[in-house]
């Protein structure tokens, strides 16, 4: 199917494109990298008359550290913090999560701030952003808001951005050096969308964890934490015991959605896999390449079965 018929417009500034969109009001869509949107025009699935291009808007772009945060402008590609020395540093948690999104071609056209305002609850940057703990600033002509990644994604592909909002950047917490990260997920293929997900940080100080913050992709109709596992762990020292006691708390406490292929409990069990996997090798005694994640644990280090 080809799109419908609309109006194309291409800004240069920020201010024009929230002109834009205080004018147009539901007729309007906001264009970033296109990989969703013009996928869902041509599915007919959304009609709308006119398009705001945003790939002109310089404000938009880049990455920066500005004071303690990493700054990611929204119309940074997937492709460019893949390759950016400065998130490798300061957000690796995004350059271990970037090869994981699509394909090359997709991820040099899809752009963070376009995945984080579809809040697709299978994509991998919106559990990043909450397992970073991250900021969403978005603008419009009312003003500037700051919103906690853990308060912006409120439902199925629905977020806290109101119809006249642009999001112009993410903050993130620079990483720490106790900081501790893994993401890992399970995908029929590589660079299908996740069957299940995790992006996980938390501060070992001293063998104990604080902070921890499990973030699942795939098993709700929103990206999402696991509190009541998060605080089994919380001021906890990492031991087999530990774990065990995590992964099963993480098994009774998720409900996650059945898909075409994955019924609840097997995305349950997998979850439970990922978990022990990340907090595996975050354990000193057995942190050996064999326990990266992604990787089978090394069956001497943990007993139970998966
Ligand atoms: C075959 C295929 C496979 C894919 N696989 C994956 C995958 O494995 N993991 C994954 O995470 N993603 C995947 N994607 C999606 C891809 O990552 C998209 O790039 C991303 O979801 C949307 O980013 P975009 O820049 O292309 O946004 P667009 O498609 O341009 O826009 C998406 C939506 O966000 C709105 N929007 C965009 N930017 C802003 C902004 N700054 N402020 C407010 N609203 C905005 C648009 O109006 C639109 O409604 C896949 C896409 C395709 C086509």
């Amino acid at each position: 199917m080809k799109a419908p018929a609309f109006s194309y417009l291409r800004p240069q500034q920020l201010h024009e494109v929230l002109a834009l969109l205080e004018t147009h009001g539901d007729e309007a869509r906001l264009l970033a990298g296109g990989q969703t949107l013009l996928a869902t025009l041509n599915m007919r699935l959304s009609e709308p008359a006119l398009l705001i291009d945003m790939q002109a808007v310089s404000e938009l772009k880049g990455l920066s550290l500005e004071g303690r945060n990493l700054r990611i402008g929204a119309m940074v590609t997937h492709t460019e913090i893949e390759t950016s020395s400065l998130v490798a540093q300061y957000a690796p948690l995004l350059t271990a999560a970037a090869p994981h999104i699509a394909h090359r071609a997709i991820r040099n056209l899809g752009t963070f701030g376009g995945s984080i305002a579809y809040g697709d609850p299978a994509a991998e940057w919106p559990a990043c952003l909450l397992a970073l703990n991250g900021v969403i600033v978005v603008r419009s002509l009312r003003g500037e808001r700051r919103i906690a990644a853990d308060d912006f994604f409120t439902g199925l592909y629905t977020t806290e951005l109101a119809p006249d909002e642009v999001i112009v950047a993410c903050d993130i917490p620079v990483a720490q050096a106790n900081q501790k990260i893994s993401f890992s997920e399970l995908a029929r293929r590589h660079g299908d969308y996740a069957v299940v997900g995790l992006a996980a940080t938390a501060s070992l100080t001293d063998s104990i964890l604080s902070d921890v913050r499990l973030a699942w992709i795939g098993v709700g109709s929103t990206p999402m934490r696991s509190f009541r596992a998060e605080q089994v762990l919380e001021g906890q020292s990492l031991s087999v015991q530990t774990i065990t006691q995590a992964v099963d708390m993480l098994r009774s406490e998720l409900a996650p959605i059945p898909d075409l292929t994955h019924s609840e409990a097997a995305k349950r069990q997998l979850a439970g896999v990922l978990l022990k996997r990340a907090l595996s090798g975050w354990m000193p005694s057995i942190d050996t390449p064999a326990n990266t994640p992604n990787t089978p644990l090394n069956p001497s280090a943990q007993k139970e079965p998966a």
